[in-house]
């Protein structure tokens, strides 16, 4: 049974509306939860109570680390960064192979160990160096009214914002919510609706409504990753149905991860991705013309580099989420052959290294 909703914890939601039966629908992702009075929805955050949508994770944060900005990951977003990182709790999947489930699948707020105020997040990140604020771990989908006030806090310091999401959001909050954000690393967990559904619980024509939104209707700077799981996703057939349309749909220039999946949560009887199968699906993408195509979770040293689509030399080395070899010049083009290489750059790529800092904030 639901643990029920106290008072202590509501936050009015947004997105939400009546219907004839008497029940509450909650408008933000396709999941389309109907609501009575009490009942929580599926991502176990949002909820009725007295006759609205509350949030129940407000302010509340499963805890902070500051990371390299290539581990959300993101190649092309100002390398070398430091980027403070937090989630909260729930998630409006159901993915069996969780790779963060203790996070995503939480049912009880003792995960939620940090209080912690937009402003006294932005605060910290400015004092921290660091140059974007991650709403990563869980998906911020769920908390999208915290996430959004925390962005708002971020930009008056000229902290950046970045998403790390699986896409799976309505028209009108998906509207709202990257209007905040700077960037966005998004999920596309498969390309059949077969593994959408039978494997997270949600559906794959909506996630591709939102990257085709995020590439044509907004700035937001966007980033793909596939976690590739042996056996569900990773045919070559499948692998080439989702690299032509991502050449199609999204441009050739969006760059993709390629990342591996180790045994986890409800997934234990598969065994992790071969680097293989990796190499298999970067070869793939190349072959559909897409430009930058990353490995992930593995150490695979071709797979980190980011190379000049025009003459091939190396641009970014890296060392697992490490920088090794930066030669973008300070406009972001090869020093080569003068081909812009698309990204949000710097003038010089950032040392932050591949450290990963808990970071406690009070507030
Ligand atoms: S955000 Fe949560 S409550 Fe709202 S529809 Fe999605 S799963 Fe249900």
């Amino acid at each position: 049974m639901d643990e029920p909703i106290s008072s202590a914890e509501r936050y009015p939601a947004k997105y939400w509306h009546w219907l004839n039966d008497g029940r509450i629908q909650c408008g933000l992702c396709p999941r389309d939860c109907k609501l009575h009075e009490g009942q929580r929805g599926a991502c176990f955050v949002r909820g009725r109570l007295d006759d609205e949508m509350v949030l129940t994770t407000y302010g509340r944060s499963s805890g902070f680390c500051v990371d390299p900005i290539e581990k959300k990951p993101l190649n092309h977003f100002y390398p070398g960064s430091s980027v403070l990182s937090f989630g909260t709790a729930g998630c409006n999947l159901a993915c069996k192979f969780c790779q963060n489930w203790d996070i995503s699948k939480s049912r009880s707020f003792d995960k939620l160990a940090d209080q912690a105020s937009p402003e006294a997040i932005a605060q910290t990140a400015e004092r921290l160096g660091c140059k974007s604020v991650a709403f990563t771990y869980n998906d911020p989908v769920i908390f999208a009214e915290y996430a959004m006030d925390v962005a708002d806090a971020c930009h008056e310091r000229s902290i950046k914002t970045v998403a790390v999401t699986a896409g799976y959001i309505h028209a009108e909050p998906r509207r709202d919510f990257f209007a905040k954000m700077d960037a966005a690393n998004v999920d596309l967990k498969a390309f059949t609706e077969e593994f959408y559904v039978k494997q997270t619980g949600s559906r794959l024509q909506p996630v591709l409504q939102t990257l085709k939104y995020l590439k044509h209707e907004t700035q937001v700077w966007l980033e793909l990753t596939t976690l590739l799981i042996p056996g569900l996703n990773d045919s070559t057939e499948e692998l080439q149905a989702l690299c032509e349309w991502v050449a199609r749909e999204l441009g050739v220039e969006v760059p993709i991860h390629f990342t591996a999946f180790h045994p986890d949560y409800k997934m234990t009887e598969i065994s992790s991705t071969p680097v293989r199968t990796l190499i298999r699906a970067r070869n793939i993408a190349h072959m559909a013309g897409l430009k930058y195509v990353y490995t992930g979770n593995v150490h695979n040293e071709e797979g980190d580099i980011t190379f000049c689509p025009s003459c091939s030399v190396p641009l970014i080395e890296r060392d697992w989420y490490e920088i090794a070899q930066y030669r973008l010049t300070s406009h972001g083009h090869c020093p080569d052959c003068d081909t812009a290489i698309v990204g949000r750059f710097g003038e010089y790529a950032e040392t932050f290294g591949r450290r990963r800092i808990p970071v406690t904030i009070g507030g």
